[in-house]
């Protein structure tokens, strides 16, 4: 867990950005199923329905996994992971070319073009402008596959987006016809947003104008609907006892609602109390498209259909030693359900298996199994090594000096190795951040 918490703060260091959002899958959860108080929207409902399944858009697909670094304070480059023919290079084929300044069109001033996210075979969107202080317009933006022919298909006023591109939560969405991403109006972490663009007209709107709660966290997506969480919490008072308090639950109450954004409509879907409990007792999260939810008590593990709120048990059998602390979902592969450092779970059958280690990579002083950065199916792209080296840093009065980090590298792995810990990988290249 702490190679991916850290791999989210660096990006939201480069992206420029002071807080990380609350992470509101790793809050609790409970079975309070379907209270359903639909509320009608107005100024939302006059959208088309295509009711195609939202799909998440990710930094790379079965043919590139694309990544950025930044060359200066303001400007990135980007790098690309050629996942078939296996080499990381900058998309430049400009002779001679450093790579260093706008000249090169792999490089971007940052707000331009600050994460590119797979659309199809031939596009590239980004959601630029991620709460960068010398802009205020936000910009969605189209490419070629090559990371070139940049051209702006949406501008929205006074907004910035959340695009990271790290879970379910963090990354924009289309349903064929339309863009989906999350973010904020009025400013970085102001009122929650999530923008609807056309790429035909141009035109955007936030559809979370006719909300039924302010403050509005977005989740993911369940077939054609949003999940967003509105959280009512109370925390105690400080002590003045900094470790008391930081294990002392807050008490209140999560909702969970389901958004319908051609209908407008606004369902509460899972409602988790402290008053019963369920605040502490119950996890979930969203993850490949399927609700989930874990009752760490029981050692309970369900997944819940978001149109009729039915609970489908998985097992009733997961230790529930292994449900504590910092437990969280990782994803699924070939119908296995992961989780960082605990047993797997097969969504049909049930069965709890020990999935055999891969080698430990080792970063930043501790070691941690592989995560996932691209699951394409049958193969999966993840870090699989890591060297250590000294990198010399300029200081601010202009003295070098130097700090012990590692090089990460990239690689394909089949499925089955991974799930069997077999260390056969292809390697396609650092990884860039
Ligand atoms: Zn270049």
């Amino acid at each position: 867990m702490k190679r991916v918490f850290s791999l989210a703060l660096a990006a939201l260091l480069l992206a420029g950005c002071t807080a990380a959002p609350a992470d509101g899958n790793e809050r609790s959860t409970a079975v309070t199923a379907e209270t359903s108080t639909a509320q009608e929207a107005e100024t939302t409902a006059a959208a088309p329905s295509p009711a195609a399944a939202l799909r998440p858009l990710w930094l790379g697909d079965e043919k590139q996994y694309y990544m950025n670094e930044m060359v200066t304070g303001e400007l990135i480059r980007y790098q690309v992971a050629d996942l078939i023919n296996h080499v990381t290079e900058v998309p430049c084929d400009v002779e001679g070319c450093a790579h260093d300044s706008e000249s090169c069109p792999a490089v971007f001033r940052r707000g331009e073009c600050d994460r590119v996210f797979v659309l199809d075979d031939d596009t590239l969107v980004a959601f630029t402008n991620n709460q960068f202080s010398e802009t205020e317009d936000s910009q969605v933006v189209l490419l070629d596959r090559n990371c070139q022919n940049r051209r702006v298909a949406a501008t929205i006023p006074n907004s910035s987006f959340l695009s990271l591109g790290y879970d379910v939560a963090s990354v924009p969405y289309t349903d064929g016809q339309y863009l989906y991403c999350s973010g904020w109006q009025d400013g970085y972490g102001n009122q929650a947003a999530m923008f609807r663009v056309d790429l035909e007209t141009g035109e955007s709107s936030n559809l979370l104008e006719s909300a039924p709660a302010q403050g509005l966290q977005f989740l993911g997506a369940l077939d054609n609907q949003f999940v967003f969480s509105e959280s009512d919490l109370t925390y105690p008072e400080p002590t003045g006892d900094l470790m008391a308090d930081a294990l002392t639950a807050p008490t209140g109450t999560i909702t969970h609602w389901l958004f319908d954004p051609y209908t407008g409509e606004w369902k509460a879907f899972q409602t988790y109390t402290s008053d019963d409990g369920s605040l502490d007792r119950m996890y979930s999260a969203i993850v490949d498209g399927q609700y989930y939810q874990v009752d760490r008590e029981a050692g309970s593990i369900s997944v819940v259909d978001p149109v009729t709120g039915e609970a489908k048990l998985i097992t009733d059998q997961y230790p529930t030693d292994q449900l504590q602390g910092s437990f969280a979902i990782q994803g699924t592969v070939q119908g296995w359900l992961l989780f960082y450092e605990s047993p797997m779970v097969h969504l049909e059958t049930g069965e709890i298996r020990e999935k055999p280690n891969l080698p430990d990579n080792y970063w930043n002083g501790s070691a941690h199994q592989p995560n996932i950065y691209l699951n394409l199916g049958d193969i999966l792209l993840v870090d699989c090594r890591y060297e250590p080296y000294t990198r010399t840093i300029i200081g601010t009065d202009g003295t070098p000096y130097t700090v012990d980090v590692e090089h990460e590298y990239l690689g394909l792995i089949s499925t089955e190795d991974f799930l069997n810990g077999v260390p056969n990988y292809t390697e396609v290249g650092e990884y860039i951040i």
